[in-house]
Order: structure tokens, then sequence, then C-alpha cells
């Protein structure tokens, strides 16, 4: 059988796990995270970044940074996971979903500023597929309405948008270190702050409220409650497990993307052939190959190559029902404009297995099948 899924794992994991614990150092905020935290800066050229327990946790954090209230609009793409929508529900903020684009499956930036109303408070693009939002666009509307953007780039670790890092070009950007994702700490996750007067307020949240970091510095002698927070902070011992890949990063990405190119190749016969569609990558989008879709003509079709996919020993998958159609959306959101895209591209869209050690024989042997469906 071939996984859709196998969470990355690097031999250094075990030594940095070994070495957490050895020197007794598990809880949060450790040697490991203080790492993780410097190399994300270094990498994205982000003001400050905080490790989180996941990219759940950290759009939380940043709705509560962004001071997001009940009633407020924030406008998102329906077509994401969960989170997306739960962090500022939870503010009790309504939810506005805007139509995707077909080619990338983000926000369809042309449809944003018609949803803009006096409540809108914040935009949040959603990088699907580690494929940039159109964000030089996004971030004009952002300055012409004083809109906050909190960035989901979940997906997107090690991507980029005209040279700058995803995660670190809005207010606020949310990394996802979940298994499933390109680096991985089990659960886990970052927030990117850009503005450096953010950075005391969100170290405040993340601690439950209080200066403990500050403390921790050596900047105050005794720590104290200070604001309303939570606990975003991850033991050190998931950080050492992250650190490992951060280390390897550019490695990992390189063999990612051979997958990613050789599916495409691989495929692209049968994408000429009018067969299937193939993802679609902007110019000055440079992405992470986090996953490979294929788009079938419709559910029906994307139904039966699962299951003869299924039959052939590999696992593909479909996600995210369009939020607007989920009971909570329903109660929670609403869908502005025509959903144009975003249910029937949705129902058409297959993944196919990718992972860091997935093998191009694999691969080759997956793309067959795809075409053996198609004959
Ligand atoms: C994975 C994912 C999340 C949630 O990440 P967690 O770290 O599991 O909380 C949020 N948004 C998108 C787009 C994702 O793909």
């Amino acid at each position: 059988m071939i996984n859709f899924n196998v969470p990355p794992y690097v031999d250094k994991a075990m030594e940095y796990i070994q070495e957490c614990v050895r020197n007794q150092k598990i809880c949060g905020d450790g040697a490991f995270t203080r790492k993780c935290n410097e190399w994300i800066e270094k990498k994205t050229g982000t003001a400050k970044c905080l490790l989180t327990t996941s990219c759940t946790h950290a759009t939380e954090l940043a709705a509560l940074l962004c001071g997001v209230e009940p009633q407020d609009e924030v406008i998102m793409p329906s077509y994401t996971f969960v989170s997306t929508a739960n962090a500022f529900v939870l503010r009790g903020a309504v939810p506005v979903f805007v139509d995707i684009r077909p080619d990338t499956m983000n926000l369809d930036e042309k449809l944003i500023e018609a949803a803009i109303t006096e409540k809108t408070r914040a935009i949040v693009p959603v990088h699907y597929a580690g494929v940039a939002c159109e964000m030089d666009t996004i971030m004009a509307l952002a300055a012409k309405y004083g809109l906050k953007v909190i960035e989901d780039a979940a997906q997107g670790v090690m991507s980029s948008y005209k040279g700058r890092a995803l995660g670190a070009i809005g207010d606020f950007g949310c990394f996802s270190f979940h298994e499933t994702k390109n680096y991985s700490m089990g659960e886990g996750g970052a927030l990117l702050i850009q503005a450096p007067k953010d950075v005391e307020a969100a170290e405040i949240m993340r601690e439950k409220g209080t200066n403990r970091s500050m403390y921790y510095r050596g900047q105050i002698d005794k720590y104290t409650w200070i604001n309303y927070g939570s606990s975003y902070l991850p033991s050190d011992t998931n950080a050492a497990y992250l650190y490992a890949q951060l280390e390897i990063a550019e490695k990992m990405n390189d063999a990612r993307l051979a997958l990613w190119e050789r599916y495409y190749r691989n495929l692209a016969p049968l994408a000429e052939a009018g067969k299937i569609e193939l993802p679609v990558v902007p110019e000055g989008c440079v992405h992470n190959a986090h996953m490979f879709y294929i788009k079938a003509a419709d559910l029906e079709e994307r139904t039966e190559l699962l299951a003869y996919l299924k039959q052939k020993e590999i696992l593909s998958v479909f996600h995210y029902i369009p939020l607007h159609t989920a009971p909570a959306g329903v109660k929670f959101g609403r869908f502005h404009g025509e959903d144009r895209y975003t249910t029937k591209e949705s129902e058409r869209l297959a993944r196919l297995p990718m992972y860091y050690g997935l093998t191009v024989e694999q691969v080759d042997y997956i793309c067959d099948m795809v075409k053996g469906f198609y004959v």
C-alpha cells in the first residue's frame, strides 16, 4: 500500500530529543524552541517568530492580537481548513467567505473589495498547496481600508511570493508543523509577527497573559499577570524533533520538488489530452511541493478515480468540504457573492501521495495507474 502521507522523520531527531530529556529541559521555550524561532526568522525575514502548539493556535493568537471583536467581519476563502475560520468565530466575529480562483484554489483577489463593509476587520489569505495568493493586491486593499492581514501559511513553509517568504508578508503569518505538513513536530505551529510593536503583546498572550518571557530574559525581577491570554507554547522535545528537519529543510524541499516535477511531467500528456487538470503555479510564486493534486472532470469521476487507485493500493484523498456548506459555516458565517468555483472545483480535486521519502518508482507507479484509469 502506498500511504497518502508519512510524517517526516530525520535521524538527528532522536539525538536532539535525548539531549532535551538529558538536560531536563523539556518544557516550553527551551534551547530548541529558540533555535526553531531563529531559523524561521532568518529564513523568512520576519521580525519575530514564536513557536506555538499548532497553526490553529497561532491563528487564534493572531485573532487576539488583531483585537477582533464580536460582529467584526473577516474575509477568507470557504475552501480551507476549519481552523482558519474558528480562530475568528471564537472571538464572535463573522467569517465572510469569498470565492476562489479555479487555477490556484486561492482567494480570488479580484472579489475581495466588493465584500468589504464597515465591519470588515481583516483578510485571511490561505496559501493553498504552498502556492501564494496574489499578495500585492491583498496588501494594497488592506492598506486602503485599514485592515489586518493574517496569512494562513500552514502549507507554505519555504514558499515565496515575488521573493518574499509566505507568512512574512501580512501583519501576521501562521505556519503548521502538524504531521501532515512538510516539516513536523507532531502537533505544532508558529506565529510570524511583522511589527516589532506587536511582539511584546504576543509574548504575553502566548504565556497565559503573563510577562514570563521578559522575566526569563532577565528584563524584570518577577513576572505577573498583565493581560488575557492562554498557553500556546509547545514542549521543547517537540521543537527538538522539528529542528532536526529545519536543519536540512533545503534538502527536504528539493526532494519534494523533484517528486512534484516528476508527477507533473508524467501526467502532462493526460492534461494535454484534456482528461485531467494539473496544478498552476503563477509567475512570481515559488512553491514547496506541499501537495500534488489533479482535477477530475467532476465529483462522480473523482469518486471512481479514488476507488480505482485504492484497488491499486494507492491512498489518494480529497479534502475541504467548503466551510460555508458545513453546519458551523451556515451558523457562523456567510458567503459573499456567487459560489462559482469553490464547490465545483473542490469536488474535482484529488490529492496524490506526497511525502518526504516517497520514491520516484512509487510516483511512476501512481502515474501509470492514473493513466490506466483514463485509458
Ligand atoms: C493544516 C492546516 C491548518 C491547521 O494546522 P494545525 O497545525 O493542525 O493546527 C490550518 N490551515 C490550513 C490551510 C492547514 O492546511
